[in-house]
């Protein structure tokens, strides 16, 4: 038997009597409340909207990943007190050698309850838990959406699916592991600590994918990720914890969404891995949930203080989504192509390409796929001597318009 089923996390959420039935009319309906749900709700407060968000736990209760991120994400947005630990350098280990890349910025580690917490104080909506089922027929007449839950039936003009990979909102299109383009990972949390945020490149832990432990402050997240859905991660992240001389405690693991979908679906708003957010490659799912929730977050205010119609928010973010899809392809690309290099000529390569300039580079360019100018205070607690959403809105489209240019101009 495995330990896990003694460390299992407390669940917190209300069962029984509590549960009494939920229903009636919001001005915006929010499923899900981890990273981008919780970024939508963010910036839709202070707006004088009704928004009721729903998760089947309690916000924090589940976590759901390693909880890296960049610094300045955290910075931007209020987050500091969630950091754990900090690393400036990325230890890459294959069979043939160890290279260390010295980032031109900073990664985080953080505690995610204490992160979901932090996020939800900025927020101004009412939170009931509730397992989503799935819509309740078509949008009526005047384009209100009914969604089943377990404790009843919820309507809103603007509903959001930020549930995660199921994209349980969505007419069904048939998106089901192991065929679907799903990664899947894996880990454990023992207590302890460590200095290094590691990563392995090593077939014996997975043919396809990476192994890493991200320290943070007492405990350690070591896990295995697979680029093929059919391999099994549970044996090799046993394996790595024990080559690392690790407890294996603490299992937590899901699927990872690889590819971009759709942002918009029968009148449905989808962010973070429901809308295939998480970046092909790197598995880095957070902060571009975090940034799609912020966009998506940001048209629907306009939408409830009658700035813009449902349907201008509906083609805006959409086309906003459908602006990254280049990079995401970008990054499949590479997720494709790294296992098929041969181990010694990898090891190599990982060593050429660890030169200050390169590393500069590429590390640039990747913050840039989620540039952290898209964030910013609360809305709520904004005062006017600091940038308005619109304007940080702006900032992140140059940043991403220059990008662009950039990569074209370096293609030429
Ligand atoms: C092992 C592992 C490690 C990872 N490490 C990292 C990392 O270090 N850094 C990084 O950037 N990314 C990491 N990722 C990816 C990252 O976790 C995801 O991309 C990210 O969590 C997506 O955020 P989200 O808000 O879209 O969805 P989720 O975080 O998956 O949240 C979905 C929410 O919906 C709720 N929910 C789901 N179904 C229902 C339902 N039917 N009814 C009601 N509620 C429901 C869930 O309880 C949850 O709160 C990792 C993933 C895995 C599996």
């Amino acid at each position: 038997m495995m330990a896990e089923s003694a460390s299992m996390p407390v669940r917190a959420t209300k069962r029984g009597d509590e549960r009494t039935p939920l229903g009636g009319e919001r001005d915006v309906l929010i499923c899900g409340a981890s990273f981008a749900g919780l970024a939508i709700a963010r910036e839709l407060a202070g707006s004088g909207a009704d928004v009721l968000i729903v998760d089947r736990y309690e916000i924090g209760e589940r976590q759901t990943s390693a909880c890296g991120i960049p610094t300045e994400w955290l910075a931007r947005l209020g987050l500091m007190e969630a950091e754990r630990q900090r690393f400036d350098t990325l230890v890459l280990h294959t069979p043939h050698g160890t290279s260390r890349y010295r980032l031109p910025w900073t990664f985080s580690t953080f505690d995610y309850r204490e992160l979901c917490q932090l996020l939800w104080r900025d927020c101004d909506a009412t939170f009931e838990t509730a397992k989503v089922n799935g819509r309740a027929g078509a949008a009526d007449g005047d384009g209100r959406i009914a969604v089943d839950t377990d404790r009843g039936t919820i309507t809103a003009p603007l509903v959001v699916d930020a549930l995660g990979w199921r994209r349980v909102l969505a007419s069904g299109d048939g998106y089901q592991p192991p065929d679907a383009p799903l990664s899947r990972g894996l880990e454990v949390h023992p207590h302890g600590s460590g200095e290094e945020m590691e990563l392995w490149i090593d077939r014996r832990y997975v043919p396809a994918g990476y192994g890493w432990s991200f320290p943070a402050g007492d405990e350690l997240r070591i896990g295995v990720g697979s680029f093929d859905p059919r391999f099994h991660v549970r044996q090799t992240t046993e394996l790595l914890a024990e080559d690392l001389g690790q407890d294996r405690v603490r299992y937590q693991g899901n699927w990872i969404p690889h590819k971009l979908r759709r942002a918009t679906e029968g009148g449905v708003f989808f962010a973070g891995d429901s809308a295939g957010h998480c970046l092909p490659l790197s598995a880095e799912g957070i902060r571009t949930a975090l940034y799609f929730g912020i966009a998506l977050g940001r048209e629907l205010r306009a939408v409830v203080e009658g700035r813009q119609t449902r349907e201008r928010a509906e083609s805006k973010y959409a086309s906003f989504n459908d602006s990254h899809e280049w990079k995401f392809r970008w990054m499949l690309r590479a997720q494709k192509l790294v296992p098929r290099v041969p181990p010694r000529i990898l090891a190599r390569l990982i060593k050429l390409l660890g030169n200050k300039r390169f590393v500069d580079w590429s590390f640039t360019h990747y913050l840039a796929i989620a540039p952290p100018e898209l964030a910013g205070p609360a809305p709520a607690s904004s005062a006017d001597d600091q940038d308005r959403p619109d304007q940080q809105q702006d900032d992140a489209e140059d940043a991403l318009g220059r990008e662009r240019g950039l990569l074209q101009a370096e293609q030429a």
